[in-house]
């Protein structure tokens, strides 16, 4: 396969258009050479020709495939005068010349020189060289590839010293991101410096994160940086009509890539092929699709430490549907998260883009991305263009202010189709019912640290969340944790309570979650006075049932059955009482840190530690009551 031909420096792709131009030229001087020589004699019309044999004019004939010389028979001494004229398929002719006497032969025509017989041999491989280099650069720099990859790996590759060439400083607002990638672009620089000590080089990265947001961007940036080929194919692209097609193409585009290592293998919508196989619940597997992820397995596995630097990059907006093999260490044992940008990404996405476009004096990009909460970076780019065309509609000369607040109405209405984009109101009561949760989870136990809130919409279902992570791994939870947990849960809902005396439908997750919580906590972990150590709850869920229902019971009398749903009610009011007297007592707090947030959308870190360090503890009399 050509691909692997690949010239790695445009010099090779210079010489092949040369080689392209050159060949035409040949050809077309092949074309015209005839022309050239016959413009000696005279034309004339077959007709004609034919009337001067009959008269007994011409003297010699010449007959060839395009074209027939002949000379007419002079009296005098004058040089003879030689005409020509094109041949009509007539098989009578050499017996009319034979009749008249004419002395005729059937020579190949005076241009069949040495040096055009040698030209018509060497051309046409020329051109075909020529052509092939031609699609072959195409396909370098993502265009169609040509006819010749049937069958084999699609890979598109984008080779170091593209025109245009990719790196970090096109990508913005996905900090931690990037940060990240650094350390990716130097394995890929100077692999030796980790090899050298017996650092193993990570093998596959997965990015993950809702479309639009640069997972695509990223990867070519950090092929950019680093200075190597990308070779980009995306997981549908895998799974197509024929058995077996995958996982064959999943051989060559890692040969291919080995042979240019080091390299970036970017494997697009990884979801498409790294289904979980256990997903296929009774309907058989994909056989297709499974030996397309295993044969990817055995080439993650394959390339060891030492080997050629190949560095998977991976992307896809549903990690959780991925197949836990692709997960475990030495394939994509790292994971990167790559979320939706906050109010100074989005700003900074802008300005990225905007550098595009002829921008007015009047154009105020930070309060553009204030006004556009949950957009990804795709929609922002999409933005500006959209802007930019409403300017040029509107006869302008620079796109004005104006016509990005158009824009925003435009794609605005696009993404409220696909996915959702809060208005103020919205925005508000999300932010309080996220500080919600991160004050009430601040103040008890059994949560992680509060880490991050957001109130930039993300995924299908949440429209904010607050990000909490374990301090240490935990196996064990005990009776005040898991209350810790339930009160954290319903911290969303109590703020909204607390600051509007209302509810939203915003909070169904959170009871979801918190009354399965405390279901478990008295049907299979004994922790109720009532009921006592008995486990209530089957051992195994059934495969049949499904798991829409909660958790199924086993059998148990009507009694007991009201007794659970007793003490499941009165863990969680006792929750909810906990987490209401938690955001009044903290009431200045809550709307301090709400603010905050609505002004910023994110607040984490330091920050956010300092804001939560602030919290009051509660009196005694509500915590005695937590512990009975
Ligand atoms: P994904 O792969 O995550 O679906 P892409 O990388 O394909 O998204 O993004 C599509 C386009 O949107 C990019 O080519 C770029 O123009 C723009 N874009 C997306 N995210 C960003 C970002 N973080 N910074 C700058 N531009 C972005
Ligand atoms: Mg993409
Ligand atoms: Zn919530």
């Amino acid at each position: 396969m050509p691909i692997k031909e690949q010239p790695k420096s445009p010099r090779f792709r210079i010489i092949a258009n040369i080689l392209l131009a050159v060949s035409g030229l040949f050809l077309l001087l092949n074309l015209f050479l005839p022309g050239l020589f016959a413009s000696g004699p005279t034309g004339v019309p077959y007709s004609l020709f034919i009337h001067q044999v009959q008269e007994g004019e011409v003297s010699r004939v010449s007959v060839g495939q395009n074209q027939i010389i002949y000379q007419l028979k002079t009296e005098n001494a004058e040089p003879p005068q030689v005409f020509a004229t094109t041949p009509i398929f007539d098989l009578e002719l050499p017996k009319l010349l034979e009749q008249k006497g004419v002395e005729f032969a059937a020579t190949p025509p005076p241009k069949n020189t040495w040096f055009t017989t040698l030209l018509s041999w060497v051309i046409p491989p020329l051109i075909f060289i020529g052509i092939w280099q031609f699609f072959l650069a195409r396909g370098a720099g993502g265009g169609p590839q040509g006819a010749l990859s049937i069958g084999k790996s699609k890979a598109k590759v984008y080779v170091e010293g593209e025109s245009a060439k990719i790196t970090f400083a096109d990508v913005a607002g996905v900090e931690e991101a990037k940060t990240e990638l650094v350390e990716i672009v130097d394995f890929l620089k100077t692999p030796a410096r980790f090899t050298q000590i017996g650092a193993r080089i990570p093998k596959g990265v997965l990015l993950v994160g809702p479309p639009g947001t640069g997972k695509t961007l990223l990867a070519k940036a950090v092929a950019g940086e680093a200075g190597v080929p990308f070779f980009s194919i995306s997981g549908s692209e895998f799974v197509e009509l024929f058995v077996g097609v995958g996982s064959s193409r999943v051989r060559d585009l890692f040969e291919q890539a080995k042979k240019q290592a080091p390299c970036i293998v970017f494997i697009d919508e990884l979801d498409a092929i790294g289904k979980s196989r256990s997903s296929n619940g009774f309907y058989g597997g994909n056989d297709e699709r499974e030996q397309t992820l295993n044969q990817l397995l055995t080439e993650m596995d394959g390339f060891a430490a030492g080997d050629a630097t190949v560095i998977v990059l991976a992307a896809t907006n549903r990690p959780e549907s991925l197949d836990s093999a692709l997960l475990r260490p030495g394939r994509f044992d790292r994971q990167v998260l790559v979320d939706r940008p906050d109010l100074s990404g989005r700003e900074a996405i802008l300005k990225i883009h905007a550098q595009k476009v002829k921008l007015g004096d009047d154009v105020d990009l930070r309060a553009i991305a204030t006004r556009t909460p949950g957009f990804a970076g795709a929609d922002l780019a999409n933005l500006v263009n959209e802007a930019a065309l409403l300017a040029a509609r509107n006869m302008r000369e620079r796109v004005a202010q104006e016509d990005f607040a158009e824009a925003i109405e435009r794609v605005v209405a696009g993404l409220e189709k696909k996915s959702r984009v809060m208005n103020e109101t919205e925005k508000k009561i999300v932010a309080y019912h996220e500080v919600g949760h991160a004050m009430v989870g601040a103040l008890t136990t059994g949560n992680g640290r509060v880490e991050k809130i957001s109130i930039i919409p993300r995924g299908m279902a949440a429209l904010g969340y607050t990000l909490q992570l374990p301090t240490e791994d935990r196996f064990l939870m005990n009776e005040e944790e898991l209350r810790g947990q339930i009160a954290t849960l319903l911290g969303g809902r109590s703020a909204e309570e607390v600051v509007f005396n209302s509810i939203t439908t915003g909070a169904s997750n959170d009871l979801q979650r918190a009354t399965d919580l405390a279901e478990r906590m008295v049907t299979a972990y004994g922790m109720s006075k009532v009921l006592g150590p008995l486990a209530y709850q089957q051992g195994q869920q059934s495969m049949f049932l499904g798991n829409g229902g909660g958790n199924p019971r086993r059998a148990v009398s009507e009694d007991t059955s009201k007794a659970i749903d007793n003490e499941v009610k009165e863990i969680v009011e006792t929750a909810h009482e906990q987490a209401l007297e938690i955001l009044r007592q903290n009431r200045d707090l809550l709307e301090a840190i709400a603010t905050q947030l609505l002004e910023t959308e994110v607040i984490e870190g330091e920050k956010l530690h300092s804001l939560l360090g602030q919290i009051k503890p509660l009196a005694k009399t509500t915590a005695d009551s937590v512990a009975s």
